[in-house]
């Protein structure tokens, strides 16, 4: 003991399957949108599960669920292992769900073998990680954690204009606790890896190190409409060809920092969009990662002098609005440590990793320590309704979780 202890991979594979029923989509995936009616029958399937558990289930203000499973020590901070049960508008069965689920099998499995660990273990289901309805991703942690103001979170919007605060009330899920970090051990995160790096190295386990600095901008070039026709060279000032320069840009500073690099743009309206104007107006997104902060201080700071001259040259008038920028977000050695110990204790094949999406466990890791373990997925493929991982690796992520939740939580007080 934990040598033999396993958990039960057709248990929690049926409850992934019984999780994805709800909201579940003609092509496979499921839409499980946050603090709608679909939500809430996933929270309630969730809740009725914890119940059958012996779980002690709370709700804070932001509706994070959290489930707890009593320590020998009551009064010591608890382990924690979570991730959220809100999906894409066309998402996948197991972004998020996976580390939800996969901690309730972690609860079954010490009951079924009777353990009482030293520390309680509470399971949370964040609300909101998708940032799809409210535009605002990771919000539930994001919360709970301090990134954001609670009055201020409950007053956003959705496109109907039903504020977080509305829809929260409306599916009862505003709950008494504040949302607000409690004393905690140390949080741990089962995710998928929601990309391709562990199927293509043929591993079963991602020991993930990290997640990776980011800075997004909002950018808007502006030349001139005019005829198609009738415009030469010399007087077109053409805003989707300065874009194309500057995506271009964007994709050659990427490129050159190696396997590492990030940077994207993902979003590009034309304006007016028509077959026979040269584009006066573009608007676009620009965003650059890397693991290293000072690496992506560099490509922040090498951007914008040259989209600036791309501009200036194309006659256009650029502006580059910054939306945010954070810092890699290390995560805790002696977590790492444990989830790297269970992968090679069980013999599953594994990597270090640093994430290249942004995680619930991102936020909470600025509170306590914290780790996250990630599986593969087929092609890599997330936020899409074919996202499919395949039963044995939803087992072994969920092996390694059991076993660094339960080393943690059963460490020396
Ligand atoms: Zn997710």
């Amino acid at each position: 003991m934990p040598g033999n202890a396993r958990i039960d991979g057709k248990r929690l594979w049926d409850s992934l399957m019984g999780m994805a029923e709800i909201g579940a989509t003609p092509k496979g995936g499921v839409r499980r949108i946050t603090l709608t009616e679909v939500d809430l029958a996933g929270r309630n399937r969730f809740a009725q599960w914890c119940g059958a558990a012996g779980l002690k289930l709370s709700v804070d203000a932001m509706g994070n669920m959290f489930a707890r499973r009593e320590g020998r020590n009551p009064a010591a901070p608890p382990v924690l292992m979570g991730s959220h049960l809100d999906s894409q508008p066309s998402g996948g069965k197991f972004d998020g769900a996976l580390g939800v689920i996969a901690g309730l099998e972690v609860m079954r499995t010490l009951n079924d073998l009777d353990i009482t660990t030293e520390r309680p273990v509470v399971l949370v289901n964040w609300t909101d990680e998708e940032g799809t309805r409210f535009g605002r991703s990771l919000m539930g942690s994001g919360v709970w954690a301090g990134v954001y103001d609670l009055e201020a979170t409950y007053a956003v919007t959705d496109i109907d204009g039903i504020s977080v605060k509305q829809a929260l009330d409306r599916i009862g899920f505003a709950g008494p606790e504040k949302a607000a970090p409690f004393p905690a051990d140390a949080y741990f995160e089962l995710h998928i890896e929601q990309g391709p790096i562990l199927e293509r190295e043929a591993k079963t386990i991602g020991i993930v190190t990290g997640a990776q600095a980011q800075v997004w901008f909002d950018a808007k070039l502006e030349g001139q409409d005019s005829h198609a026709g009738t415009t030469p060279p010399g007087a077109r000032r053409d805003a989707l060809v300065g874009a194309a320069r500057i995506i271009t840009l964007v994709d050659k500073m990427m490129r050159e920092q190696g396997e590492d690099g990030r940077g994207t743009v993902g979003f590009l309206e034309v304006i007016p969009n028509s077959r026979n104007v040269v584009p006066g107006e573009v608007r676009f997104s620009v965003e650059f990662r890397h693991p290293d902060d000072t690496t992506l201080d560099r490509l922040d700071h090498d951007f914008e002098p040259a989209a600036f001259a791309i501009a200036r040259e194309a006659g256009l008038k650029l502006t580059l609005t910054r939306l945010f920028k954070f810092k890699a977000q290390p995560f805790d050695p002696d977590c790492v440590g444990l989830v790297e110990a269970a992968a090679h204790r069980l013999g599953y094949p594994a990597r270090r990793i640093v994430s290249g999406a942004g995680h619930d466990a991102v936020y909470v890791a600025r509170r306590m320590p914290a780790a996250m373990i990630f599986t593969p997925c087929r092609d890599g493929l997330s936020h899409n309704e074919a996202e499919h991982i395949e039963p044995d690796q939803a087992e072994a992520g969920c092996q390694v979780l059991f076993e660094a939740v339960l080393a943690r939580a059963n460490r020396p007080l």
